[in-house]
């Protein structure tokens, strides 16, 4: 079947498939069901989950899949917990949902409910794409709905920061599941809104200048880290970057120092590089190296200038913290198709949008994957602030549900 002709069959199994009874029954739980998912939702938000520590948070989930009565409960030896909803194919339709927060271990997590909106940090990202996740799974269960191809319920670590998707990295570096996946559902914070089809891709880097360091007055001209990393900003800062493909840069972090009449020892800075295109991504590479040589060259002449034999130097180091791939979901993918049509038969507006997820992964390795939301509102992501608004949940859960049992009915 070529691919224009496939949308209106896909529209028509859409349509057929939301007639369903047991669609029907489902789509009327996720609104009676509102108060158990908002419940699970505060409840995995008030388990600690930072960056590299989200071992709490793994047995949570996996204790839920196993009370959802969802089969092959397990967790991976970096933390990611699986869940499967059994089918008939070989190949597996993922949804899967990060645990880990962006909020070191030791910050209160204070969640609380007001009415229709939960408050606390991590609450919508990704608390609203956990429980979302397991409310697809209750119901799928309690209306007993029957697909085609086997389910994957994954709850990832390792997305955010310096987590660097290392758990999605994870599920596909694992033979099983790399053979296995071959759509990808990552639900990740609230709304309906959007579908992230495109990947973000980014490159981050510490960068350590080391010197020799000295009295400010006895020690005058000695090469200075943190005049040598100022002269590499001043010179990033001047690299032209496209407004298409968008490429970005920044210098996040700045660090360095022992008092204000020391020649400082060490320095060093966070730099972050984004674009759309990898070749953007390796072009500002390449200029930050480039600054970065100058910078220092420029720092050391004055010193070996006047005393070429024993010169005291400024050195860098650069090592790569993040690396998130680019790439992109083909204009004529399945998923794509499948996803417009859910949306047409709900009567949701949804934009594609280029974000860094969990998406990059598949995405990057030429599977296909989206990132959507969980439903309802959110706001104050990454902030004790953090909220998400109950409201318009069940929307969400259908759009993921649909999605899931159209690609199953599709897809083989
Ligand atoms: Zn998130």
């Amino acid at each position: 079947m070529s691919a224009p002709e496939m949308s209106p069959s896909i529209q028509q199994e859409v349509a057929r498939l939301a007639g369903m009874p047991e669609l029907r029954a489902a789509f009327s739980r996720f609104r009676r069901e509102e108060s158990q998912f908002a419940q699970w939702q505060m409840e995995v938000s008030r388990v600690p989950a930072p960056p590299f520590g989200e071992s709490a948070r793994s047995e949570w989930l996996a204790d839920r899949f196993q009370e959802l009565g969802l089969g092959c409960v397990q967790t991976d030896d970096v933390g990611n917990v699986f869940a499967v909803s059994p089918g008939y194919g070989q190949r597996y339709i993922s949804i899967s949902a990060h645990i880990d927060t962006v909020f070191p271990a030791t910050t209160p997590l204070n969640i609380r409910q007001q009415g229709s909106r939960l408050y606390g940090p991590g609450v919508s990202d990704n608390g609203a794409g956990i429980a979302a996740m397991l409310a697809v799974a209750s119901v799928l269960r309690s209306a007993e709905i029957v697909h085609t191809l086997p389910f994957v319920f994954i709850g990832n670590v390792g997305e955010e920061g310096e987590g660097d998707l290392r758990g999605m990295r994870h599920v596909f570096q694992t033979q099983h599941w790399a053979d296995r996946i071959a759509y990808s559902v990552i639900v990740d914070g609230a709304g309906s809104d959007t579908v992230v089809a495109e990947a973000l891709g980014s490159r981050r880097f510490e960068v350590i200048a080391r010197g020799p360091g000295g009295h400010s007055w006895s020690d005058f001209g000695t090469p200075s880290p943190i005049i040598a990393l100022a002269r590499a900003i001043q010179s990033l800062s001047e690299t032209p970057v496209p407004a298409s493909p968008k490429t970005t840069f920044n210098v996040g972090v700045i660090r360095g120092g022992t008092s204000v009449n020391s020649i400082p020892e060490s320095a060093s800075m966070r730099v972050d590089l984004r674009s759309t295109s990898m070749a953007e991504i390796d072009r500002l590479e390449r200029a930050m190296r480039v600054s970065l040589d100058h910078a220092v060259d420029a720092e050391n002449l004055p010193a070996a200038a006047r005393n070429p034999r024993r010169a005291q130097t400024v050195q860098c180091e650069i090592v790569e913290i993040g690396n998130r791939p680019a790439g992109e979901l083909a204009p004529d993918a399945l998923l794509l198709k499948v996803i417009r049509a859910v949306d047409a038969q709900l009567g949701n507006t949804a934009q594609v949008q280029r974000a860094s997820t969990d998406a990059n992964i598949p995405l990057s390795l030429g599977r296909e994957a989206i990132a959507i939301g969980g439903g309802g509102a959110g706001g104050g992501a990454h902030t004790l602030q953090e909220w998400f608004d109950c409201n318009g949940r069940d929307l969400g859960l259908r759009r993921i549900l649909l999605t899931m049992l159209a690609l199953s009915a599709v897809g083989e």
